[in-house]
């Protein structure tokens, strides 16, 4: 007798999200954790909108321009898609995505995970079946396999005039130090070659919890900045600090970066050099003696590359105000340099302060100041060409032939890029010895050593 034919079970298809991710690297951050949490529940990750059952936004809402700019991804989703679920910093204001969308089905705000969950399970009916087995056990990442974000807190308790961030994100909450090591080290286990620390304040970490130990691996850590950084230091990929804030403490880790634990590079944003700005803006962390650490930074450590942003025409900047903030990266020396013309974002404090510079004057302020940083960075690299130095592949250029790489100077998406001749056969990630043997205003160009 024939077997009766079983008819193959019918397995029904994987609801489909689409993900826009906005913004900083803390926002990646936030959307990988919400991409992992999808995956771990069954979820499917749309590469576009036309594949996707749902799209949610996470979006950016610090400046006035990135505000617009996740107002415009919403309403392109919206067109798109349809069904839109908004997160992110600008969910922290319902109203607006509201009045400006009505159509959009949720809007939560930054890193509420929960929040995100519950309202995807509400719009789009989790799969019966979650393969948890799928999801890696360093979540989903993403940036490349060979660099990783590693968020340290979410939050800030300063309060900087021309700043929103603590009214969207709260207060600073650190998370605890083994935590972060344990994940790190999944990290590196994983292939990451690159740790990238970042949170608002990187120097504050641990204040919120009084920098309370913790053991990993039988050694006892303090949530605390230092600490953190040797932990980190132990696992022998690069390791930059972004978002450090010229606290007396951060003097403590310049040792760390001689002794090679540490990439020698530090991410600080200083935002003004004059006294009086640094007044009106609030800024955390005195600056006085700020070149006299500097040097003593770069006596001890040499090669330390210095990144930082800075706003210019903000209220009350005088013509000597911006010269003193000229000689200051001029003195400074700073490697890598972003510039903003103030913004009037909407909720800062800084709106109410008297003596707005007028547009015409911030735009001719910012151009000067780009001037003067184009050739501090030309001079830069310039003096790099004929060393060796280690540098991370990022992977093929536009050119042929060309492997694009970053030196230890460089941080991934916004620093210098490294373009490798003869490197074809190496693969992201790949860490070798160039020359350099040429230099631009920014870039740098090199071979194999
Ligand atoms: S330190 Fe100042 S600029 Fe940075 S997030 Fe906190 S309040 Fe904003």
């Amino acid at each position: 007798m024939t077997p009766p034919v079983r008819p193959a079970p019918i397995r029904p298809r994987a609801p489909k999200v689409g993900i826009v991710s906005l913004g900083c690297p803390k926002a990646l951050v936030d959307s990988e954790r919400i991409i992992t949490r999808l995956r771990a529940e069954g979820y499917q990750i749309a590469p576009d909108y036309a594949g996707a059952d749902l799209v949610l936004v996470n979006t950016c809402g610090f400046l006035d321009s990135a505000r617009d700019e996740s107002l415009d991804a919403i309403g392109e989703a919206i067109e798109a898609n349809g069904k839109v679920i908004v997160t992110g910093c600008l969910g922290a204001e319902p109203e607006v995505i509201e009045q400006a969308h009505p159509k959009v089905l949720a809007v939560t705000g930054p890193h509420q995970y929960e929040a995100v969950m519950e309202a995807v399970h509400t719009h789009l009916t989790p799969p019966h079946n979650p393969h948890l087995d799928l999801v890696p056990e360093t979540g989903l990442r993403l940036t490349p396999r060979h660099y990783a974000y590693l968020k340290i807190s979410e939050g800030c308790s300063n309060r900087c005039s021309f700043c929103i961030i603590p009214r969207l994100r709260g207060d600073l909450v650190s998370r605890p130090v083994h935590h972060v090591l344990t994940e790190a080290e999944r990290l590196v286990k994983a292939g990451v070659k690159e740790l990238l620390v970042i949170s608002q304040d990187t120097s504050a970490y641990g204040l919120d919890v009084r920098y309370k130990a913790e053991t990993w691996h039988g050694t006892e850590y303090e949530t605390r900045f230092l600490d953190l950084a040797r932990g980190l230091g132990s696992l022998g990929v690069w390791t930059r600090l972004h978002y450090v804030y010229p606290y007396p403490h951060v003097d403590a880790v310049i040792p760390l970066m001689a002794e090679g634990l540490i990439t020698p590079y530090l991410d600080i944003p200083f935002q003004h050099a004059s006294a009086n700005v640094l007044k009106a803006m609030k800024r955390p962390a005195r600056q006085d003696k700020v070149l006299d650490r500097i040097a003593a930074w770069r006596r001890d450590v040499p090669d330390l590359a210095i990144r930082s942003t800075f706003i210019v025409g903000f209220p009350g900047e005088t013509d000597e105000d911006f010269e003193i903030l000229l000689d200051f990266i001029r003195e400074a020396k700073i490697d890598r340099a972003g510039c903003f013309q103030y913004e009037n974002v909407v909720h800062a404090e800084s709106r109410a302060l008297p003596d707005h510079v007028p547009d015409a004057l911030k735009e001719e302020r910012w151009h000067r100041f780009m001037q003067v940083q184009a050739e501090i960075s030309a001079d830069r690299a310039e003096a790099q060409v004929g060393t060796i130095q280690d540098v991370i592949v990022d992977g093929v250029g536009d050119e042929p032939g060309i492997m694009v790489a970053r030196t230890k100077a460089d941080a991934p998406e916004v620093d210098a890029v490294v373009y490798v001749e003869g490197a074809m056969h190496l693969k992201a990630g790949d860490i070798v010895p160039v020359k350099i043997t040429g230099a631009d205003d920014y870039d740098l160009y090199a071979a194999l050593a």
